[in-house]
């Protein structure tokens, strides 16, 4: 069934409890945790709850969620006290997905060069 757990998907395991992490936020629908591999001061993942391989599979799926994500991202910055910051969506791997369960990048907390590498 779409958006049913995944046995072998680390994010729905950290969804579950069963591999901890630092879990910053959780609501109803998403769950917000430091990413292990930090590559800015502030270095948050927002994920929906539901599996999907990316954010763009959610979207379509799932709408709502999407925007759940995108406005968990927000409140992450906000208590992050980020005055600017990155949402990314790697998506596919020659843009360096890792991991095949949607997840927003919230990055901050330093300059952030533009175009990104
Ligand atoms: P991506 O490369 O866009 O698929 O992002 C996957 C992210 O997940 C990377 O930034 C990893 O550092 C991060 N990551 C992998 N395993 C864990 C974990 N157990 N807890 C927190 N973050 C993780
Ligand atoms: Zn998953």
């Amino acid at each position: 069934m779409p958006g049913e757990p995944q046995a072998d998907c680390l994010f729905c395991k950290i969804v579950e409890g069963q591999i901890p992490a630092t879990i910053v936020r959780e609501s109803d629908t998403t769950v917000a945790f430091r990413d292990i591999n930090p590559q800015a001061p502030t270095h948050v993942l927002v994920i929906p709850k539901v599996h999907y391989r990316d954010a763009a599979a959610l979207a379509a799926a799932e709408p709502t969620i999407a925007a759940d994500v995108l406005r968990e991202a927000q409140t992450v910055a906000d208590e992050e006290k980020l005055e600017s910051y990155r949402i990314v969506f790697n998506t596919g791997a020659g843009a360096g997905q890792t991991v095949w369960h949607a997840h927003a990048h919230v990055l901050g907390g330093r300059g952030l060069e533009w175009p990104p590498g």
